[in-house]
């Protein structure tokens, strides 16, 4: 981190913040300032520029219309996108960072091309909890529930975050996409607040180093709840 103060951008949390995925924004603050480190939110609306000058951009899930409108303002408004930032995006997130998502309408929408993922509506409704176990990036399985109908396929430039335990994820098995210092999953949760290692990895790339490990013991009853009644669901 080059400045004392990580800055942790919050792209459109009026169009993108409708399953609470802007409590990914409060944990990772949360994370920093539990380990003494200086931490600020910086919420980026609408009809605003996003700043190059931000540690870490997250996006969250958002119904087709404002997802839409999304990716149109960060298409034209987000010029620093491509310069190797840590960026994390959830379910309308996800689909706004890949190449191409279509509406229900039939009408295909450019998105930041950041992840390698196109994305089409399926034919049901994926709403549910979602486990998936990660495919190397994390040791833990990663928890969370989706509701989306969105069918997500990766191209050669992106690799899955996980494999599907439980649930639909990208629909095929596999479970969001990762692209160098950029994740996209169907987990919401919020998710950090459901996988804090995988909060910890985002901040790893941040600071460039691993993070010292934060002993929340409710954090951990919090996923042994999810994870057994999950497993006793099925
Ligand atoms: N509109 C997208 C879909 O249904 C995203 C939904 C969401 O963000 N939860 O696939």
């Amino acid at each position: 981190m080059a400045e004392s103060v990580v800055h942790i951008g919050l792209l459109l949390p009026e169009v993108l913040g409708t399953y609470g995925d802007t409590g990914n924004a409060q944990v990772l603050c949360r994370r920093l300032r539990w380990r003494g480190l200086d931490a600020e939110v910086v919420p980026v609306g609408l009809g605003e520029p996003v700043p190059s000058t931000l540690d870490l951009y997250l996006l969250g899930g958002g119904e087709d219309g404002a997802q839409a409108l999304a990716a149109a303002h960060l298409r034209k408004h987000w010029r620093s996108r491509s310069r190797g930032a840590v960026v994390f995006g959830v379910c309308a997130g996800l689909q706004v960072l890949g190449t191409r998502f279509r509406g229900l309408d039939g009408v295909d929408h450019d998105g930041l091309g950041l992840l390698d993922v196109s994305t089409e509506p399926g034919e049901r409704r994926a709403v549910a909890e979602l486990v998936a176990t990660s495919s190397g990036l994390l040791p833990e399985p990663l928890t969370g529930f989706e509701n989306h109908l969105g069918v997500s396929k990766l191209g050669a430039d992106s690799e899955p975050l996980g494999t599907v335990v439980r649930g639909t994820g990208n629909g095929d098995g596999t479970e969001g996409a990762v692209t160098d210092r950029v994740i996209g999953t169907y987990l919401h949760g919020p998710a950090l607040a459901r996988n804090p290692e995988l909060a910890d990895l985002l901040l790893s790339w941040v600071a460039g180093h691993p993070l010292p490990p934060l002993d929340l013991p409710e954090v951990d009853r919090l996923r042994t709840e999810r994870l057994t009644t999950t497993r006793r669901r099925r």
